[in-house]
């Protein structure tokens, strides 16, 4: 699809639709994080209040006038979705969890009817974790070969080369219909073309596409399409799959029990046909009921979300443009509403911890495509990702934040005015160190972090040859090492990160840690000391905040040596 740029200011007349930008108990937040999860529309979260609180019957079991009411409701909404993505037959829809069990169910039935030795499965180089794992873990087990269509160096699709890929030997080509790490609308159909040209069958994870796009699974004529609810403005825990019926009949059941069984005795069961053959247990009402209701509103405002769509996608751009550290990644041309960017020389843990700090939600790091980062030879990106629901004035915060941020990390040690500190780890320090007295001292977040950085100076930087599996922490959107070791009694602590906020954190922890006993060290709170420091949100248990993880290795290192000490 081309970017049309369209002269219409963005307006944000959607907005009104969903709660989260009229609570007034929220402090305002400028949330460009939807290609995480979307915001929830009222109707959505209506729906769910009343099933809870005036409906609550199970489906397809109960004959009683409710249970009977709810489940034509929880069909009608398997009719919403096969009008939405254009499905043949409301029995082609299958309701799971999310995208990930969708892919997981078609992989494993698979693997079980389709896949033999020597078959080939196709992904591309910027899938989504849970279009790679599950193919990768049955190419293992099967003996297949897991191939990657290539991107160039922005993150594009090498068509004519994965087109070359396809052949008599693949059984499945599986890929992105828009790449959730850089909003690129993937050229599917020449693909999906080319893979029947050789008897493959073809599996589109349209999560990222399907609020953004108009899909009609016909004309696309693939095999097999999934999405989640929770990207469309819908619940949570809710996902799609569709899947042409004859596939849909042969492939086996995914798990058993519940109203996916016709008739069973202790000698024999029988299936139902499909879609209730893959719907095993209680499923998810009020998700089915609210995904109804989000394909609805989709529909109904198709051409609105575009145009608000592409206009604001055009002034991110601009936005991106006139910053010269900026480079941005991805398809900027076939694209929907999401931009991935780097900033030369800042980190991206670091852009978002101050971003954060201004109210401006973003997604930094791999974006669960660590294989597409790897290929990039990145360690990350910022990800803006927008839906109709942004207005200008979204945009022009995130910009005017992203320039103070990015003067903030950029400027030179000199211009930020501070008590030089030494910090020598071999020493026992007092329980209220320089660093942090200078952190408590700070009276704003700006000044927090500046001291933040200033500390991280002060860290003995790993030298690279201890940057291993071994030293590396994970959990945290940056990289992370540390090395732990005990010297004459004492525990010695180095680490590095190519994050200046991280690199500071650790001079914090270190300062607190170092000299003392690995006993004493277990014996310390950490967790209260840094709280006091105002840092206790570095150790929240979230991805993007990873000191936790820090801590826990620091801990576990100084348990192995409390029990071989005893
Ligand atoms: N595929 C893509 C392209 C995604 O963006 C995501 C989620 O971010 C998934 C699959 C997995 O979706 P879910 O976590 O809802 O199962």
């Amino acid at each position: 699809m081309l970017i049309k740029l369209m002269s219409s200011k963005s307006s944000n007349t959607l907005r009104q639709y969903f709660p989260f930008f009229s609570n007034s108990r929220l402090e305002r937040c400028v949330y460009l994080d939807s290609a995480a999860t979307s915001q929830k529309l009222q109707t959505v979260v209506d729906i769910t209040q009343q099933y809870y609180q005036e409906r609550t019957v199970n489906v397809h079991r109960s004959s009683h006038h409710l249970a009977a009411n709810v489940t034509e409701q929880f069909e009608q909404s398997r009719k919403h979705i096969q009008h939405f993505i254009g499905a043949k037959s409301h029995k082609e829809i299958i309701w799971t969890k999310g995208a990930t069990e969708s892919i997981n169910l078609v992989a494993s039935g698979l693997a079980k009817s389709v896949f033999k030795a020597g078959d080939s499965i196709l992904i591309s180089a910027m899938e989504h974790h849970a279009n790679i794992v599950p193919w990768q873990q049955i190419a293992q087990t099967l003996n297949l070969q897991l191939q990657v269509m290539p991107i160039d160096i922005n993150g594009v699709l090498k068509l004519e080369e994965s087109l070359q890929m396809i052949t008599f030997s693949t059984a499945l080509v599986a890929i992105g219909h828009v790449s959730n790490a850089l909003g690129n609308i993937n050229p599917i159909e020449t693909i999906i073309a080319k893979a029947k040209e050789v008897g493959a069958l073809t599996l589109i994870d349209g999560t990222q596409a399907v609020s953004h796009l108009t899909v009609n699974v016909q004309q696309l004529d693939c095999d097999f399409y999934v999405f989640s609810g929770h990207k469309m403005f819908g619940p949570t825990g809710i996902g799609v799959l569709y899947g042409k019926y004859d596939l849909l009949e042969q492939l086996p059941p995914y798990q058993l029990g519940g109203e996916m069984i016709k008739q069973v005795s202790f000698a024999h069961t029988t299936f139902q046909a499909p879609p209730l053959k893959f719907e095993a247990g209680t499923p998810n009402i009020v998700g089915v009921l609210g995904i109804g209701v989000a394909s609805e509103f989709i529909q109904q405002h198709r051409n609105e979300l575009l145009v608000l769509e592409n206009n604001l996608y055009k002034q991110l751009l601009d936005t991106l443009s006139v910053i010269p550290q900026v480079r941005l990644w991805g398809d900027i041309v076939n694209s929907i509403c999401v931009q991935s960017f780097t900033v030369q020389g800042v980190s991206h843990y670091d852009l978002a911890v101050l971003l954060d700090k201004r109210n401006i939600a973003v997604r930094v790091g791999h974006h669960c495509a660590m294989p597409l980062m790897q290929t990039l030879g990145i360690d990350g990106t910022i990800r803006v990702s927008l839906a109709a629901y942004n207005n200008s004035a979204d945009i022009n915060s995130f910009g005017q934040a992203l320039t103070e941020c990015i003067n903030l990390l950029t400027e030179s040690a000199t211009q930020i005015k501070t008590v030089a500190t030494s910090f020598d780890s071999n020493q026992i320090k007092r329980s209220l160190t320089p660093i942090a007295e200078l952190i408590k001292q700070a009276k704003s977040w700006d000044q927090t972090y500046r001291q933040l950085m200033l500390a991280g100076k002060s860290l003995v930087r790993l030298k690279d040859q201890y940057k291993t599996e071994t030293s590396a922490v994970h959990g945290c959107e940056s990289q992370v090492w540390i090395r732990c070791f005990i010297n004459e009694g004492s525990i010695v602590l180095e680490g590095d990160s190519p994050s200046k906020i991280v690199r500071g954190l650790l001079a914090v922890v270190f300062e607190a840690l170092s000299g003392k006993t690995a006993h004493q060290v277990l014996m310390f709170n950490l967790a209260d000391y840094l709280k006091t420091l105002h840092l206790g949100k570095h150790l929240s248990q979230s991805r993007g905040n990873g000191l936790s993880a820090v801590v826990d290795k620091i801990i576990e290192y100084c348990q192995l040596q409390s029990t071989n000490s005893i």
